[in-house]
């Protein structure tokens, strides 16, 4: 059964080599915009979200759009949605084919609360769970960033939780998510290090990077100075690049694919390459509304305004000018890991 769901993804993603697909088949969806960290490098928190999509609606936006083999669901904090399994069903039930589902955690809700909707999630049967808990440096330099004292030490519990609970679902992933900013500038080797001496399996290989970027329509930090500088950047992602051990498989390369690229972006400010977006996939806010990517903010529709279907938006005119500033370059520059893995899956020439 997670064989056919693998095949299945891997078959539309490499057909998106070669031609432009008819419907998405990633979704990342802002699941709410509710938060109770203080970032500096991000401004969600600062969101008092209200009418955000109700279970129902999302589970009626599921049945609507069964086609998705791949859903990130994202945040704000998604733990702090009380009925985040429920949404997970919605997407299981719906999706015939859905292979991998992922979520980050900042790990604020409490640790029995986020290990006990995870471990319901896994029970859904999905073939490939996901869970990154972020962590943006050591102990004290987490915490700032973070702007909640014992951040720190809350990550490292969750994480070992999860360790737990993969000896018992094997199809449990899990990864630290650390964002590179200005404010954790050269500072990965010692929270390595720090984060060695609390859970002494950990590799490099377990740290997914990102860089600190601005949006407006995600984030909502577009005029704030966050970036690390670029020759820093490239310095600490070639010195982590160096550090992970090599491994066979379709993720490990993928995630070398992505650092490298993530390098270039780095040095040059440009998009390695041209995205995937209203083409592989599309960015849902907690309100319904539609948009190309997290880091594009060029609303096309509102699946409030549709009765939950893409349908008639993913068709229309908006999305086809769309997909034209792609092809014509004139999208904005980014390289995430929301947008990433299906831009470089849908261009396998480039993942070596
Ligand atoms: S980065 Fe995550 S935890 Fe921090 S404010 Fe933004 S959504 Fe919240």
């Amino acid at each position: 059964m997670s064989t056919t769901k693998l095949a299945a993804l891997a078959g539309t993603a490499l057909k998106n080599n070669f031609t432009s697909l008819k419907r998405p088949y990633k979704l990342s969806f802002c699941i709410t915009y509710k938060c109770q960290s203080r970032c500096l490098t991000c401004n969600i928190w600062q969101i008092k979200p209200t009418n955000e999509l109700s279970t129902d609606e999302i589970r009626k936006f599921a049945e609507k759009n069964n086609y998705f083999k791949w859903v990130q669901l994202t945040g704000g904090e998604p733990f702090l949605r009380s009925d985040i399994v429920e949404i997970a069903r919605a997407f299981s039930d719906s999706c015939k084919n859905l292979y991998i589902m992922t979520m980050p955690t900042n790990s604020l809700c409490s640790a029995d609360v986020i290990t006990k909707n995870v471990e319901e999630i896994l029970k859904l049967g999905i073939p490939k769970v996901e869970v990154t808990v972020s962590l943006d440096g050591y102990r004290e330099l987490h915490d700032k960033i973070r702007g909640i004292p014992g951040n720190y030490d809350r990550a490292i519990a969750i994480f070992k939780r999860l360790i737990e609970l993969k000896s018992r679902y094997p199809n449990l992933g899990m990864v630290f998510g650390y964002t590179m900013s200005k404010f954790n500038q050269g500072q990965f080797e010692k929270t390595y290090q720090e984060v060695k001496k609390d859970i002494p399996s950990i590799r490099y290989n377990d740290f997914h990077i990102n860089l600190a970027q601005t949006s407006e329509n995600y984030y909502k930090n577009e005029s704030d100075d966050i970036r690390q500088s670029s020759e820093e950047a490239v310095k600490e992602i070639t010195y982590v690049l160096s550090k992970r051990e090599s491994e066979l498989g379709i993720i490990p390369t993928l995630e070398k694919a992505f650092l490298k690229n993530l390098i270039t972006f780095a040095k040059t400010g440009k998009s390695p390459m041209k995205s995937k977006a209203l083409d592989a996939s599309l960015y849902l806010d907690s309100w319904g509304n539609v948009f190309p990517s997290i880091m594009w903010n060029r609303k096309i529709g509102n699946v409030r305004e549709t009765d939950y279907s893409l349908i008639s938006i993913w068709d229309g005119s908006e999305a086809q000018q769309v997909r034209k500033d792609v092809r014509d370059g004139r999208e904005p520059d980014q390289w995430t890991s929301c947008e990433a893995y299906q831009t470089l899956t849908g261009n396998v020439t480039k993942l070596f």
